[in-house]
């Protein structure tokens, strides 16, 4: 552990310990008796960012307790009673607290004499262009602003929805005089669980930096040098070789990285984004990457001959142990040319080149990139870290999306998801974007709840931030919802431990459907689940927020059960039971149930109300519905859901 994290684990224990015995301090009023008692004071030329901070807790506060508290100009802030001091204020200055020295969107809370200043960095970023969303500035005051209504107001953000939110009424808003406390994250960004508006900001999903996670630039690149096909049709040595022939698709452009214009456009087009504001930027080849077959490629590494001997290892899974591997110079070393002239041009901005298949080894021919180049690691083995040892890091971390094989059913729960992030932790890792989640609340709730919580502290314990979460949501049933989602939880692991070696090889998330379900959430365990389900429901029974929240795991849990019972039936059919009447009739049924669920699910388009309040992540749900999911989750393209599947049943 760093220095800089024992820090903030000791600043944070002290905390704790004086949170501890409040009764031994002076309360600072805000509310009493229902009325105002304190006023908030902001800045004299208060940015927007700033202002959001106070019109949050002037909200926040007043739902709690009735009591709307004023805003004032710091120049008008004299007089008498308590006064709230937000962001970049003179008072601020005076009492030594300097936002500009605090790291990323962090933030300082102190108490002097009668007042409380609460103060972070409020940057708006330049690339949003006026355009006040959430996501588009550094919050720090905002962020001390949540952090105290949730430790002094009880109010947390459980769900991205207006249901999701908890305020306990009040008579009184009080915090303990003597305050002294500094916050500040790990991470500069954690994104991917970002765009759930104030569910995202209040929980530690945001942006601390103007980072564009970009991934493949290759196309933004190719048409900033203008339209792709008539560059193709002019100049058609600009795309790979491929086969033979220059290869041209309408997007994901497969590039030859040696063409002389090849480094220009990628320069211009990063010069632009920079230009913008955006100040990390990330850097990729197309995805599912092709070899260009052209000499002048071919002659910058050994690729084309190691593809004789071990085949395309670069669409394989990474490996940091077989040294067989050559790195594709062809990528890196046009890259090193394209961060070079960057460097001289913005020195302050970084480009971030994502560490992803034929990138997945380090360039040997490059000795030294310049200090703009930051790596985006898209795996999280240790040995891979240790390989770009010297780089400053960001991750693309993968563990939501009906991506997986999982589709639209768990594939990572709270305790799942906190070894992933220690490491991150450990490696120093400098921004999270997450790729996918928030399709699954009913399911995953908890678990980007936990995240959210854990990747802006590390040292907070999972399991009280889990039983908040559960009581908060499910109130009486919390007990049996923690057992229905331990029991899941564990299920997950199974099903993900049918991943053969083959598979592995080929892609670290490669599983088959047919065999994950199955085994994951066989017969007895759905009975078990159903079980668990029902008591929860008796439980939370006349409860209406616990019953809705209820209902949408319920809704979610059914297709779980029904996409199980298929490949279990199916299983049956292909190896165990013979393929009698009543098999075929029971498949038959499963492959209905899964399409009256849809139908069911599309039906809910109607209630527009009770979807903006109850399911959230809806939209997503689904649109995925349909397909299952994609990639390994695909479920309409082969048996039983898919295929000609029902068709045969009936032969
Ligand atoms: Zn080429």
């Amino acid at each position: 552990m760093n220095a800089q994290k024992q820090w903030m684990l000791r600043t944070l224990i002290i905390l704790s310990a004086a949170m501890l015995t409040p009764e031994v301090c002076r309360a600072m009023e805000f509310v009493v008796d229902g009325r105002p008692a304190a006023k908030v004071v902001i800045p004299d030329d208060a940015n927007p960012v700033t202002a959001l901070a106070a019109e949050v807790l002037v909200r926040y506060v007043a739902e709690s307790t009735g009591a709307k508290l004023e805003i004032v100009s710091e120049k008008d802030a004299g007089g008498s009673g308590e006064r709230i001091f937000l962001g970049a204020t003179a008072a601020a200055q005076t009492a030594g607290v300097d936002v500009s020295k605090i790291k990323y969107d962090g933030f300082i809370w102190k108490t002097v004499g009668n007042d409380l200043i609460i103060a972070g960095r409020d940057v708006p970023f330049a690339s949003a262009k006026g355009k006040n969303n959430l996501q588009s500035a550094c919050h720090g005051t905002a962020r001390g602003v949540y952090r105290l209504l949730e430790d002094y107001g009880g109010v947390r953000w459980l769900l991205p929805t207006p249901k999701g939110v908890v305020v306990p009424k009040a008579e009184r808003f009080s915090v303990p005089d003597g305050i002294d406390r500094r916050e500040e994250p790990l991470f500069a960004y954690t994104l991917g669980l970002s765009n759930f508006g104030e569910w995202s900001l209040a929980n530690g999903q945001r942006r601390a930096v103007d980072v564009l996670t970009l991934g493949h630039s290759w196309d933004g690149a190719l048409r900033e040098a203008g339209d792709p096909k008539a560059l193709f049709d002019k100049e058609p040595e600009r795309f790979a070789l491929i086969d033979g022939k220059r290869h041209y698709t309408p997007h994901n452009f497969q590039l030859c990285s040696s063409h002389p214009d090849f480094i220009n456009i990628s320069v211009q087009y990063f010069s632009k984004l920079f230009d913008k504001g955006h100040q990390w930027v990330e850097y990729n080849q197309a995805d599912g990457w092709r070899r260009c077959e052209c000499g002048r490629c071919n002659a910058m590494d050994r690729l084309d001959e190691l593809e004789k001997e071990i085949g395309a290892y670069w669409n394989r899974e990474a490996d940091p142990s077989d040294k067989t591997r050559a790195p594709a110079e062809r990528l890196w070393v046009p890259f090193g040319k394209i961060a070079e002239r960057l460097y001289k041009k913005y020195p302050d901005h970084k480009i971030v080149p994502l560490a992803y298949h034929p990138t997945f080894i380090p360039s040997q021919a490059v000795k030294h990139f310049p200090p703009n180049v930051m790596i985006a690691m898209t795996r999280e083995y240790p040995g891979l870290f240790e390989q770009f040892s010297g780089f400053d890091k960001t991750i693309w971390a993968y563990w939501w999306g009906a991506y997986h094989v999982s589709g639209l059913t768990p594939n990572m729960m709270a305790h799942q998801v906190i070894p992933h992030l220690n490491l991150l932790v450990d490696q120093d890792v400098l921004g999270v974007y997450s790729c996918g989640g928030g399709a699954l609340w009913g399911l995953e709730g908890g678990a980007y709840y936990v995240y959210s919580k854990l990747s802006w502290n590390p040292t907070l314990d999972p399991d009280a931030v889990l039983d908040d979460y559960y009581r908060g949501v499910y109130h009486a049933a919390a007990p049996e919802m923690k057992r229905f989602f331990d029991l899941i939880e564990s299920r997950v692991t199974v099903g993900k431990d049918t991943q053969t070696v083959k598979q592995r090889a080929h892609n670290l998330y490669n599983r088959s459907v047919a065999v994950y379900f199955p085994e994951a959430y066989p017969p007895a365990v759905l009975a078990n689940l159903d079980s668990i389900l029902a008591q929860a429901k008796a439980k939370a029974a006349g409860d209406d927020l616990a019953g809705q929240w209820l209902a949408l795991t319920e809704l979610q849990y059914r297709y779980l059960k029904i996409v199980a019972n298929g490949f279990t039936l199916y299983r049956e059919y292909r190896f165990s039971r013979n393929k009698t009447p009543a098999l075929r009739g029971e498949l038959a049924a499963a492959i209905e149930a899964r399409e009256s669920f849809i139908a069911e699910v599309t039906e809910l388009k109607q209630k527009k109300e009770w979807l903006t309040d109850w399911f959230p992540g809806a939209g997503t749900y689904m649109a995925t519905l349909p397909t299952g999911g994609s990639c390994y989750a695909t479920l309409n393209a082969g048996p039983p859901f898919g295929g000609s599947f029902a068709q045969e049943l009936t032969k």
